[in-house]
């Protein structure tokens, strides 16, 4: 069977009951979790294995930023190692889930808000298949990246994210990977395999984001540079907290939102995760 065909397949035994894929915010860490079996990529695994089993997942991660807008549409995206100083290992991790360009057209379509560029040169970075492999470590499942463009604000990306919602209909597994607090400079390397060692400001505004998550305050999570000085040293630049906002705008009226990995790492570090999907 066909990319194609099965997709349509999909698409057409979802109708009758309307059944919405969940959508996932994952906070993605290190680049080691890609190779290493923890707590969080255990999280990650299990996940996978509570929710309908996806016709393609659809990746908004922190480290494909451009200007404009692009979709990945080739039919084998390659793994991108876009990191430095690891070990071996995490090099050799080769992820082939294959593309589905006919996935990365129709979705181009359904972006009104700015002209979305089909892309042939990126693949998978670390955002995408050091998380994804754990879920569906066969490979068999297409994987596209949507870029995020980094002249525009949280407000920009709240509306382009909501254009996406339709995916949810036809079993696409939308999923923003960064982390809600992430400041680099600030992280304690020696405490970074302790799960929950975190900064004051880092364990409050891990808090912060969880309350109004829950609230569904996303007026107050899209304008995050009025929450305050605990804000600015969580989020000192939106690449890891953008992803969040795309995640948000996809929640659906009946959605309520679900924490899973909710540790602060590093000091300065968060993995906490959500799952927005409708009551059973
Ligand atoms: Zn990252």
């Amino acid at each position: 069977m066909n990319t194609l065909s099965a997709f349509n397949q999909y698409t057409n035994s979802l109708a009758p009951n309307g059944e919405l894929m969940p959508v996932l915010f994952i906070g993605h860490g290190s680049p080691m979790n890609g190779i290493e079996h923890n707590v969080y990529s255990e999280n990650w695994r299990n996940i996978a294995k509570k929710i309908p089993t996806p016709v393609s997942v659809l990746v908004i991660s922190a480290h494909w930023l451009t200007k404009g807008t692009g979709i990945t549409a080739m039919n084998a995206p390659k793994t991108i190692h876009d990191f430095g100083g690891f070990p071996e290992a995490l090099y050799d991790v080769q992820y082939p889930a294959p593309g589905n360009p006919k996935l990365a057209e129709e979705t181009t379509k359904l972006i009104k808000k700015t002209p979305v560029v089909l892309d042939h040169d990126w693949g998978l970075d670390h955002g995408a298949w050091t998380v994804v492999r754990h879920m569906y470590p066969l490979a068999d499942i297409p994987v596209l990246q949507l870029s995020i463009d980094y002249t525009k604000d949280a407000a920009y990306h709240y509306d382009l994210g909501a254009q996406l919602y339709a995916l949810r209909k036809r079993g696409v597994l939308i999923i923003g990977s960064g982390n809600m607090v992430h400041n680099l400079r600030m992280v304690s390397w020696q405490h970074m395999h302790e799960t929950n060692y975190g900064y004051d400001w880092a364990v409050q505004m891990n808090n912060t984001f969880k309350d109004l998550i829950t609230n569904g305050d996303h007026a107050h999570l899209i304008r995050y540079e009025q929450l305050g000085k605990e804000a600015s040293l969580a989020i000192p630049t939106p690449d890891h907290y953008y992803p969040l906002i795309y995640t948000l705008a996809l929640q659906g009226k009946k959605d309520e939102a679900h924490f899973f990995n909710d540790y602060v790492v590093g000091g300065s570090l968060t993995m906490t995760s959500v799952i927005f999907s409708e009551k059973d």
